[in-house]
Parts: C-alpha cells; sequence; structure tokens
C-alpha cells in the first residue's frame, strides 16, 4: 500500500469509527506542564488510578512549584495509589526542577507558538521525555497536530497495515502522524484509542463484530 492508498484508508477508518463513537472535539485538559506529570502517572497505569493519584498529588502539594520542591519519599507516598511510586517519583521531581531551572517557571505555553517539530524537540530533550509524552502534552495541552501512539493505537495501525509491522512505536508516531490530516489528528487518536480497548484487543479482537472488517488485511488471522 503506497503513502496515497493509506491516507485513503485512514479516511475511511475515521469515517466508520466516527459513525461508532461519534464527533470528539479536542478541549484542554490540564497544563501543559500538569500533563507531563499526568502522563508519567499515567504510565503502566490505568486512567481511574493514574488520575486519582494525580489528584492527590496536587491535593497534598497545592501545586508544581511544591511537588518540585517536595522530598521525593513524600511525592511517592502522594502518588502511591497509582503505582510504580519508586520510579515516577523522582522522576517527577526531576523533570519538573529541569523545566523550572530552564525557564524559571512552569509555563510551557511558548510550545504552542512553534512548528512541531520543533516543539517536540524542545520537550524531548527534557529527560525521560519520549516521542509519546511530547505528543501527549501537544495535542492535549495546546490541540496541535501531534499523535501520541500508546500500545492500543499502534497495535491496531499495524493490524490495518497503516504501520509496517518493523516500524518501532517511537517512529510510528511520524507516520501516523503523515497520515492524517492535521485536523483530524486527535480525532483520529481518540477513535484508534477506543477502538483497540472495544474491539481490536490484543489477545482476542471481535473481528466479527469490527466495523472495520473490509479495510482490515488482518481480519481472517483472527476470525
Ligand atoms: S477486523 Fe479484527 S484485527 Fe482488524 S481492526 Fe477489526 S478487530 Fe482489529
Amino acid at each position: 500500500m503506497d503513502r496515497k492508498q493509506k491516507k485513503l484508508k485512514v479516511k475511511a477508518v475515521s469515517e466508520l469509527l466516527s459513525s461508532i463513537y461519534g464527533s470528539i472535539p479536542w478541549k484542554p485538559r490540564y497544563n501543559a506542564a500538569e500533563e507531563l506529570v499526568y502522563t508519567i502517572l499515567s504510565q503502566h497505569t490505568s486512567d481511574i488510578n493514574s488520575e486519582r493519584a494525580f489528584h492527590n498529588l496536587l491535593a497534598v502539594f497545592s501545586d508544581l512549584n511544591h511537588i518540585a520542591d517536595a522530598d521525593v519519599d513524600d511525592i511517592e507516598v502522594a502518588i502511591r495509589r497509582g503505582g510504580l511510586s519508586k520510579t515516577k517519583a523522582p522522576r517527577i521531581k526531576s523533570v519538573l526542577n529541569e523545566i523550572r531551572k530552564s525557564l524559571g517557571s512552569f509555563d510551557l505555553s511558548f510550545l504552542a507558538e512553534m512548528p512541531l517539530k520543533e516543539a517536540k524537540t524542545w520537550l524531548i530533550k527534557l529527560k525521560g521525555v519520549g516521542p509519546k509524552t511530547a505528543a501527549i502534552i501537544l495535542c492535549f495541552s495546546f490541540g496541535m497536530p501531534a499523535m501520541p501512539v500508546d500500545t492500543h493505537i499502534y497495535r491496531v495501525a499495524q493490524r490495518l497495515s497503516l504501520v509496517g509491522k518493523k516500524i518501532s512505536a517511537e517512529k510510528a508516531h511520524d507516520v501516523l502522524e503523515s497520515l492524517v490530516e492535521p485536523e483530524e489528528v486527535f480525532q483520529f487518536h481518540m477513535y484508534l484509542i477506543k477502538h483497540g480497548r472495544d474491539t481490536c484487543k490484543a489477545q482476542r479482537p471481535k473481528c466479527n463484530h469490527c466495523s472495520l472488517t473490509e479495510l482490515c488485511p488482518s481480519f481472517k488471522r483472527y476470525q
């Protein structure tokens, strides 16, 4: 499948999934620095637990400055319900201090004024920030056309042959992003996550109940 065919497939997938999930308009979630903290908390954790940990963290420390100044042990206690707290606490403290040292604040709004590639590059220079975290911040906080590729999106995109088998999850960000119209990126991201969670599951995809069968070269494999 060439690039043009892949773009047409993306459009067709989007239309079919929009008939199931409807319109999902973008709206800002957290400010960018908070989104970064939230994203660290969400690694290898359910949405419910990461949200609980995030809200508890803010309830305990009230703002990012206090989190950056806090003892790692106290951060760890505050986020414990989110899991992997011993790993995540030093990561959160470290990246917040790195930002504050660099900017004198946690205001990352200048990223929204940058071309997408430059904004990604700035974020990825932060220790522990990879393409997925950078894309989440730019997409969710600023509505920029960055495509975060999580495990669901990577799996579904590969099954649909939008992303080749040899393309790593990290590289899949740029590949997939280039196939989606900029104004559709957020919605397409949400559609593929929902489809991956509801239907195109990792172990037993529900191919017989999938609306994408005619577009999916993996359909027969999982029937
Ligand atoms: S047909 Fe099966 S493998 Fe293909 S997208 Fe649907 S659920 Fe996934």
